[in-house]
């Protein structure tokens, strides 16, 4: 029998990243090829996101293109977007199986018995229904190992007014803690130096288990029972940043000191209609107990621009939280109403043009603030995990406080491995240095 080949394309979030990787494995199981050239594939999974609009035009744009590039593969499609829409998606040429989230641990099997359905069909289940986690589906094949993720806990249960997460991705699931570990085992028996443990809202984890534990216990038994030298999270909510969380990222040289922490708006009254729990003083007084704790530690934030309602006095609270925050890195997005949000029907729309300049305010602070993170550690010796080497020669890694580091050295083969680097140059908030010999 002809074996299929097929490939995985991802949008989104770090999220879908893992997922797909998930989906990859398991289609090898099924006894798939997985080729990396899209042009290569028979059947190609493509993993999509709908957090904007512009995520979502984004994910159509790339299914037409997929078509274009290779007309004969048949074209599944799952994510985001297939759960929110997945009518939209099924008339693009190509499309053969449009499915949602729910779908994801299943879909070998599903694509198996395509042949006996008709085409184009849409398989999307009621992801508010889901109340489990997908079993851990381990990859064997590795590209490099330097810093795996690990999904710790699916779902969101807090509706904020603007967003549609919640309604894609059903209600709080976390990962049972044994097989927490025994994935973050297997990452550590294949050599990975950095493990991220991430999710929709990691903060929540443990709220839907049945025994008292929370991501305190999941990120102290990950340092236990592992050795892998850098434990880092993804993001985590400003009211679930716990003074037992500060302190244990104080002492434990492994959890790595980057916090992203979403902030949003810097208006208390846009706080409020956003359906967002806390204050710009809560936030405030959050990143201050967080730099009297770890004083070289990053702070990074997603910020919407352009909220119904976002006057220019509201705007400005915004830029004075990130004055007063003392930011490492800023990740901005202008606000796009989401079908089936509370927010798509607010009043007050913030035209497009004040939205752009608003944006581009934003971004030249976040350069600032990236620049001036970077200067802080000039001429420091600072150690990086090695990620890359560009063409140029120069090796790539991030600091435990992710700063992002280039370096020379007449070494080889340094991708994986640690290393001491002198920083000399700052080049717009990425340090360049060379390696310190031991
Ligand atoms: S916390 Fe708010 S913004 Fe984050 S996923 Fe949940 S609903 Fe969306």
């Amino acid at each position: 029998m002809e074996i299929k080949k097929i490939a995985v394309v991802t949008l989104g979030c770090r999220v879908n990243q893992y997922e797909s990787n998930a989906i990859a494995h398991d289609f090898e199981k099924h006894g798939y090829d997985v080729v990396r050239n899209k042009k290569d594939a028979d059947i190609i999974i493509i993993n999509t996101c709908c957090v904007t609009k512009m995520a979502e035009s984004k994910s159509r744009r790339t299914i037409r293109h997929i078509h274009n590039e290779n007309p004969d593969a048949l074209l599944v499609i799952t994510g985001c977007y297939g759960q929110r829409a997945g009518h939209e998606l099924l008339m693009i040429p190509g499309v053969a199986l449009v499915t949602g989230n729910g779908e994801k641990e299943n879909l070998a099997e599903i694509v198996d018995d395509l042949n006996e359905r008709q085409m184009p069909c849409l398989d999307v289940s009621n992801i508010m229904m889901r109340r489990h986690f997908p079993a851990a589906k381990i990859k064997e094949k590795e590209t490099s190992r330097v810093r795996e993720y690990l999904k710790i806990q699916d779902g969101c249960e807090q509706f904020c007014t603007y967003c549609i997460v919640p309604y894609v991705r059903g209600p709080v699931v976390s990962r049972p803690y044994d097989d927490i570990i025994a994935e973050a085992k297997s990452i550590e028996s294949r050599g990975f130096q950095e493990l991220v443990l991430t999710g929709i809202h990691t903060g929540f984890y443990g709220l839907d288990l049945p025994d008292d534990i929370g991501l305190i216990d999941v990120l102290k038994g990950l340092l236990k029972e592992t050795t892998i030298p850098r434990i880092r999270m993804s993001s985590l909510e400003s009211r679930e940043i716990s003074d037992e969380i500060i302190d244990l990222f104080a002492s434990e040289p492994r959890l790595c000191n980057h916090f992203h922490i979403p902030l949003q708006s810097g208006d208390n009254e846009i706080l409020k209609k956003m359906g967002r729990p806390y204050t710009r003083e809560d936030y405030l007084t959050l990143t201050k107990r967080i730099y009297k704790a770890i004083p070289d530690a990053a702070i990074s934030a997603d910020i919407i621009i352009g909220f119904p309602g976002e006057s220019d006095g509201a705007f400005e609270n915004t830029i004075d939280v990130v004055t007063n925050a003392g930011f490492a890195f800023i990740h901005s997005f202008p606000y796009s109403p989401r079908e089936g949000t509370k927010a798509a029907i607010f009043p007050h729309r913030v035209p497009g043009a004040l939205k752009d300049k608003r944006q581009k305010l934003i971004l030249s602070i976040g350069d600032f603030y990236q620049y001036r993170f970077a200067e802080r550690h000039l001429w420091q010796t600072l150690e990086v995990l090695v990620e890359t080497k560009d063409r140029e020669g120069l090796y790539q890694g991030h600091t435990d406080n992710f700063l992002n580091v280039r370096f020379r050295s007449k070494k080889k083969n340094l991708i994986g491995k640690f290393v001491r680097v002198k920083a000399t140059k700052n080049d717009h908030g990425i340090l360049v240095g060379d390696e310190i010999e031991p």
